[in-house]
This record gives C-alpha cells, structure tokens and sequence, in this order.
C-alpha cells in the first residue's frame, strides 16, 4: 500500500508530517506533497485546499505523479443529522455532491455518463478507517454531503435534509475525491470530524473546534489505522 493522506487545511493534518520518517517534499500545481513513512506505512501527506475542484485535482495527482494505490480524506464537516454531535466522527459509506443538478437532462445530484448520484467508499479501507476512529471518538456511518459551500445558515441545511434525508455530515472535498477515485479505480475512504452543526452558528464553532480538538483527532485516528493490521 503507498497510502495518499488528503486534508483541506493544516488543523487536519496536525502534527502528521513531522510523524513522518525518511520524508520528502516536492512542489506540484501550487500544493506541498510530503512523502514518507507515517508508522511503517508508505504515505504522501497534501493539503488539497478548499473545495471540490481543489480536492478533485489533489486526489488525480496523488493518483498519476505519486503513485498512491489508496487515499484517505481526513477532515472536519458540520453536522447533517440530529444525532450527530460536534466532536463526533462520522466514516463515509457513500458520499453524494449536493450541489449538483443537470436535471432536466439528467436526474439532480447524478454525475454525467456514470448513472451514479453517490460513490461508495471501500470496504476495507472504511472497515479499518472507523475501527481506528473508534479509539478516539464517538463513530458514525453512512452518507457525506460536499458542495462548494460552506453551509452556515438553518435554512442551508433544512433544505438539504429536506432533499437529502440520509445526510450525516456535510462539507466541501469529500465526494470530489470520490468521484475521482471511481473514474481512476482507487480505493478511498473519508472520516471527518464534526465542527459545527452547519447553522447559523457554525462559522463561530468551526474556527474555535479547528483550533482546538480537530487537530489532534486526526493525528490519533491515522496513527491507529497505520498501526492496525491490515
Ligand atoms: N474560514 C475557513 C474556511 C473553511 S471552509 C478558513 O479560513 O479556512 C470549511 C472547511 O471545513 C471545508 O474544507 C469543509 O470541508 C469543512 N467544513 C466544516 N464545516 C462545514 C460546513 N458547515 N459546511 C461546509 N463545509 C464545512
């Protein structure tokens, strides 16, 4: 396994480059890739920046330029459902574009010539991915949201449920690495940390919990999953 590791921002990916033995770093269309063993397993840490397209092209160079056979997003994600709290973690099962419509020409949130609307992660990288996550946190599964908005307003997030119902967490990369992952034959998974409850008092939760707790979850739940057997 040679391992990509994606995060949008640095809080995510805390303290993971510095775990790192024998690494190196190499510039590529304005983004750090930093390779290296990560607790014996050969990894390629980025941050992908914010957003799907930014992710998109992180996840297809991490694939063709680094060689990576798996990815893993690690992130945080405001909260979708009632019973998920901030501070909890939710692994993807399937992950859907919210922000996607080409309806009349094809139904809304389906991607265009795949007949999908979600993507589904693997198996067993999600199995080991959440049996890691279970030390750390409080552990759901099931369907994330990503679109090209920060989703900050009560109306924002009742009408995605309303559209959605399923939706456990929501945030802006995770189904872009998805989509990119399918077309390349790439197992991936997504675990994301909940920041905010995706209302109009997110934008204040998410800068305090980035700072605070996210950080150090991520480097728990990868330094666990790199430890597990596979
Ligand atoms: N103001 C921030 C912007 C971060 S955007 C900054 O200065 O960096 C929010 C990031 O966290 C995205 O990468 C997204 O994936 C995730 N996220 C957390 N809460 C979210 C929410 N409520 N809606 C959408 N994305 C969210």
């Amino acid at each position: 396994m040679r391992l990509g590791i994606i995060s949008a921002l640095a809080e995510e990916q805390h303290g993971l480059i510095e775990a790192m033995e024998s690494s190196y770093k190499r510039f590529h269309g304005m983004r750090e890739y930093t390779a290296g063993k990560l607790w014996e397993i050969d990894a390629v840490c980025v941050l992908s920046r914010i957003g799907k397209v930014a992710a998109a092209m992180t996840a297809a160079i991490l694939v063709e330029k680094f060689e990576v056979t798996h990815i893993i997003f690690t992130g945080v994600a405001g909260s979708g459902d009632k019973n998920v709290h901030v501070g909890d973690i939710v692994v993807a099962e399937d992950l859907i574009q919210h922000d996607f419509d080409a309806s009349p020409l094809f139904p809304r949130f389906e991607i265009p010539l795949t007949g999908l609307t979600r993507f589904a992660s693997d198996r067993a990288l999600t199995e080991r991915l959440a049996a890691a996550a279970e030390k750390t946190g409080r552990v759901h599964r099931g369907l994330i949201a990503s679109g090209d908005q920060f989703i900050g307003k009560r109306q924002q997030i009742v009408a995605l449920k309303e559209a959605i119902p399923d939706i456990l967490a929501v945030e802006m990369e995770g189904a872009a690495v998805a989509q990119v992952c399918f077309e390349l034959g790439i197992p991936f998974a997504v675990i994301r940390t909940i920041s905010d409850n995706a209302n109009d008092d997110a934008a204040v939760d998410f800068m305090r919990f980035v700072k605070t707790v996210a950080s150090r979850y991520a480097y728990d739940i990868i330094e666990n999953f790199c430890k597990a057997k596979a």
